[in-house]
């Protein structure tokens, strides 16, 4: 019975949400253009994101302009190996995805979740799924920021993307307990410095012997997201992928 009242009331959702559709019809958050589908980016638009493509570092994904034949590893990687096994993302961050990551990011845009969370989940099933998956982290906010933020645009890209895939997301499995400056005008070794023992591993039985997918909207140097991986590795974790909407 409470399975029935559940599918009349999503039903119902979706009816309610179609009509809003057609009263409020979407537009484009890139050109202002219609857009279909209960999406927030046109199909245009979308077709014109610069995806990442080959060739780009087997272990961190940062993509190199020019052609390689073969597997290579980044000079970065090489000098500084990463905690987390493998990390790709689905575009760069440039024009377009520049302007959806800001508004989704500081402008409250939480609509385009859903959106940014199909680039993800194309990364995702293209790289990270053939190895296994048993439970999604993505990075946390400190609890400062999160008060004046509001939401964790991270979280939310987590909570779409564990539906997607049918793989839980562990909420609460790491925390932030260190305030670290913007990591935004830091260079590299900077931001490594910066971000080392920030973070923290909540609930350390949840992590040992699990493979991990940590999530994050943006990756640059990677400072971020290998902290939190070497956190779920120094607690047992069996392998950690990264997926990040986009690279900087
Ligand atoms: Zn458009
Ligand atoms: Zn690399």
């Amino acid at each position: 019975m409470r399975e029935r009242s559940r599918s009349v009331v999503s039903r119902f959702g979706i009816i309610a949400r179609g009509a809003l559709d057609i009263l409020y019809p979407r537009v484009c958050t890139v050109c202002g253009g219609a857009a279909e589908g209960g999406h927030y980016i046109c199909w245009d638009c979308l077709a014109g994101l610069p995806f990442i493509r080959d060739p780009y570092c087997s272990l961190c994904g940062d993509p190199l302009e020019g052609s390689v034949e073969h597997d290579f590893v980044c000079s970065w990687c090489m000098r500084n190996r990463p905690a987390f096994d493998m990390a790709r993302s689905a575009v760069r961050y440039r024009g377009a995805v520049g302007h959806l990551l800001q508004r989704y990011k500081y402008h409250h845009a939480t609509y385009l979740s859903y959106d940014l969370c199909l680039l993800l989940a194309g990364c995702v099933r293209a790289h990270l799924l053939k190895d296994g998956i048993d439970a999604i982290a993505y990075v946390p906010l400190h609890p400062r920021k999160a008060r004046s933020r509001s939401y964790n645009q991270s979280r939310l890209l987590a909570e779409h993307l564990s539906h997607h895939l049918h793989i839980p997301v562990e909420r609460n499995t790491l925390r932030r307990v260190r305030w670290t400056s913007t990591q935004t005008r830091l260079h590299a070794e900077a931001r490594r410095m910066n971000v080392m023992g920030a973070f923290q591993c909540c609930i350390p039985d949840w992590v040992e012997g699990r493979r991990w997918l940590l999530i994050d909207d943006v990756m640059t140097t990677g400072a971020t997201v290998d902290a939190c991986a070497r956190v779920l590795k120094e607690n047992g974790a069996r392998r950690v992928v990264v997926a990040t909407v986009a690279r900087g």
